[in-house]
């Protein structure tokens, strides 16, 4: 398995220096899955992603939150009984309900708790991951039942708006399609096989392994779509309604871990993708979740040029740094 990076220096005269001759690094990386590559700046290259006032934007949000528990019986849609015979879905103070915008031939929104409209990353325990992950599992099970063609299930979070939110309350998403999506479609030509090389050799290096919750290793990844993109595999499923009640809770654990590293690391919205490949013996469920910097009026989005039409980022956070940061937390939750 090649860990392929290539080295290349940038030579300007620097107005910061009197013009002198200045040179800088740059690293380019390419997955050793599907060959993706990303760009690796020095640390500080770019604004830090900014403050947020969650305080504030939750008094904004709150009075007319479809998702806070005053309105969400009455606002949120219901699945038809033939498909969830209750119509939403429960588990501890989770609550799932189909999406009003549907993106997926089935689309589902699921709230860690009506009651809980601000919900700070490092505040997301392991448990409200879990209830919260076990509700998209019943959906995708529910789902797969009624419409056997929608096989390519995921659960999905846009978690605050630099996320592409449009509800501030924090909530997954879960989609079931008859269509793999671009990634998916990608990830499927893959060997399965490879997955399991590529965990063996993070676990070798041990450079980019934050650590594990059991039957799940968490890696930085080598070249990351975004800031401070985490994987994670589980090879005993091959999509999220596979999932046994074990690696629910284990992905929780996992993800909350993750979360607590984002918040540090100064971010507080963040995309996640959990999916697999129904159709392929042996292909595990692979878990992506990348940070999303707040932005304000003058403040950049992490998505530019590159991310959005050459489909390679440009980050300054090493994914060593990165592990280096969550690997404590790793530690001391284990
Ligand atoms: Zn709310």
């Amino acid at each position: 398995m090649e860990f392929r990076r290539e080295h290349l220096r940038i030579e300007i005269l620097d107005p910061r220096q009197g013009f002198e001759r200045r040179q800088s690094p740059l690293e380019i990386r390419f997955d050793p899955l599907t060959g993706q590559s990303a760009r690796v700046l020095p640390p500080g290259s770019f604004p830090p992603p900014a403050d947020v006032d969650l305080d504030r934007l939750a008094a904004e949000t709150r009075e007319r939150c479809p998702f806070c528990s005053a309105r969400v019986e009455s606002e949120t849609p219901r699945f038809p009984p033939d498909v969830v015979s209750e119509g939403r879905i429960r588990r501890g103070e989770a609550l799932l309900f189909p999406n009003l915008v549907g993106y997926a031939k089935w689309s589902s929104v699921s709230v860690y708790s009506p009651e809980r409209h601000r919900l700070p990353l490092d505040e997301i325990t392991p448990s409200l991951l879990a209830d919260n992950l076990a509700t998209q599992v019943a959906f995708g099970r529910a789902v797969a039942d009624f419409d056997t063609d929608s096989a390519w299930v995921s659960i999905n979070a846009n978690h605050l708006p630099p996320s592409g939110s449009s509800v501030f309350h924090p909530h997954l998403q879960g989609a079931a399609n008859p269509f793999p999506t671009t990634v998916q479609r990608f990830l499927t030509e893959v060997e399965p096989a490879r997955f399991r090389e590529y965990v063996a050799a993070e676990r070798a290096s041990g450079e980019r392994l934050l650590g594990s919750t059991g039957r799940i290793d968490w890696l930085a990844a080598f070249a990351p779509v975004g800031p401070g993109e985490v994987r994670a595999f589980a090879f005993e499923a091959s999509s999220p309604e596979q999932l046994d009640p074990e690696l629910v809770a284990e992905l929780g654990r996992g993800l909350s871990l993750v979360l607590g590293t984002f918040a540090e690391l100064g971010y507080q919205s963040f995309n996640l993708a959990v999916f697999g490949a129904p159709a392929s013996p042996g292909f595990p469920l692979v878990v992506r979740a990348v940070a999303r910097a707040y932005y304000g009026s003058l403040r950049r989005s992490d998505a530019m040029w590159s991310e959005r039409l050459h489909w390679e980022s440009t980050v300054d956070l090493a994914p060593e740094a990165l592990a280096d940061v969550a690997r404590d937390r790793f530690a001391s939750a284990g």
